[in-house]
């Protein structure tokens, strides 16, 4: 099969190569069509991505994605929200656990979170009501309230999950949040065998911090979603082993959560696992579970051995030798 691979930005090209890698190692039937986009493309060009990229995924269906700059409060699109949005990857699906060899300060951390992906304050319906003033608007519909329920709650019941806890701040914001959470109860009446709760994003953040082993599925709107996805990642060890996937009904794109990482860039020190990490869930919901498994257990054996990893998880091996090191244990 054919799948678009766009190394994008700053390490986005170095931990690709991984990915490449491990392709061939393994043998398997995929064959990765690349896409330039991102921040240089848009220097160099103009164009946020590469004349075709669309009508790839639309025609290929799975994508894999590194990171992708976008510069601060200039016009410039997010490269990831666009896609997001044009493609209808409503969910954005992150799975976070601990490695053993990863220093963090929890343990037994097993959490999935779950993110409104389409709408929300980043929706991007926001403009300048006069020269002093900005108003941004936060849009929750039901139908994109429902759906992301209803894939938490699916995703539980087929992952044998047994929690769903929803975030919200419907306290303040009543009509927005309060839609969202009422939209989630309704969902949940149709999933008994799986225990529901509800928390206030602020307290969500304290009771993470305390106590992140208590908690398993979590649902949320897009902003509170994106906020406390990284905060978990930080109680697993940082952003270089998150993997994430924007699941539609039509569209995969799985993606590498940190960011371009431009401090690192061209030093040949990324750590690959998030993108690794992204593939093996791709693979995962292309039936081919036993090689993501494999490739996750590769990855952990290096990773917990510590030889061959990257600086940020306290090695001093490059991003080719830690890849290398994987496809040795492959
Ligand atoms: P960042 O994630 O790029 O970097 C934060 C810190 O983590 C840096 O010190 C970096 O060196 C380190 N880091 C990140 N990934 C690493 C990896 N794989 N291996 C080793 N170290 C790693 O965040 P930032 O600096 O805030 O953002 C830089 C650019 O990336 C911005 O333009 C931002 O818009 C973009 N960004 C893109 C995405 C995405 O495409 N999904 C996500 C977040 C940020």
């Amino acid at each position: 099969m054919k799948a678009v691979l766009i190394p994008g930005d700053g390490i986005g090209p170095e931990i690709s190569a991984s990915v490449e890698s491990i392709t061939k190692a393994m043998n398997l039937d995929i064959e990765w069509v690349k896409y330039r986009a991102g921040a240089e493309y848009a220097k160099e060009t103009g164009e946020v991505w590469e004349p075709g990229l669309v009508d790839a995924i639309e025609e290929y269906k799975w994508a894999l994605k590194g990171p992708t700059a976008t510069p601060i409060g200039t016009g410039f699109r997010s490269v990831n929200v666009a896609l997001r949005q044009k493609f209808s990857t409503y969910a954005n699906v992150r799975p976070l656990r601990n490695f053993k060899g990863i220093d963090s300060k929890y343990e037994n951390i097993d959490l999935v979170i779950i993110r409104e992906n389409t709408e929300d304050l980043y929706k991007g319906i926001e403009y300048m009501l006069t020269e002093d003033i900005a108003n941004g608007v936060k849009l929750i519909t039901r139908e994109a309230s429902t759906r992301i329920c209803r894939y938490a709650f699916e995703y539980a019941r087929t992952n044998n999950r047994k929690k769903v806890t929803a975030i919200h701040k419907a306290n303040i914001m009543k009509y927005t949040d309060g839609l969202f959470l009422d939209c989630y109860r309704e969902v949940a009446k149709d999933y008994p065998e799986i225990e529901t709760q509800e928390v206030i994003i602020d307290n969500m953040c304290m009771q993470l911090v305390q106590r992140p082993e208590t908690f398993d599925v979590l649902v949320a709107p897009n902003l509170y979603g994106d906020i406390v996805s990284d905060l978990c990642a930080g109680l697993v060890g940082g952003l270089g082993i998150a993997p994430s996937g924007n699941i539609g009904d039509d569209y995969r794109i799985y993606e590498a959560v940190h960011g371009s990482a431009p401090d690192i860039a061209g030093k040949g020190i990324a750590n690959p696992s998030s993108l690794i990490l992204a593939f093996a869930m791709m693979l995962e919901a292309l039936n081919k579970q036993k090689e993501a498994q494999s490739l996750r257990e590769a990855l952990a054996a290096v990773v917990e051995e510590g030889k061959f990893t990257t600086p940020d998880i306290g090695g001093q091996a490059t991003t080719k030798e830690f890849t290398d090191a994987i496809i040795d244990k492959l």
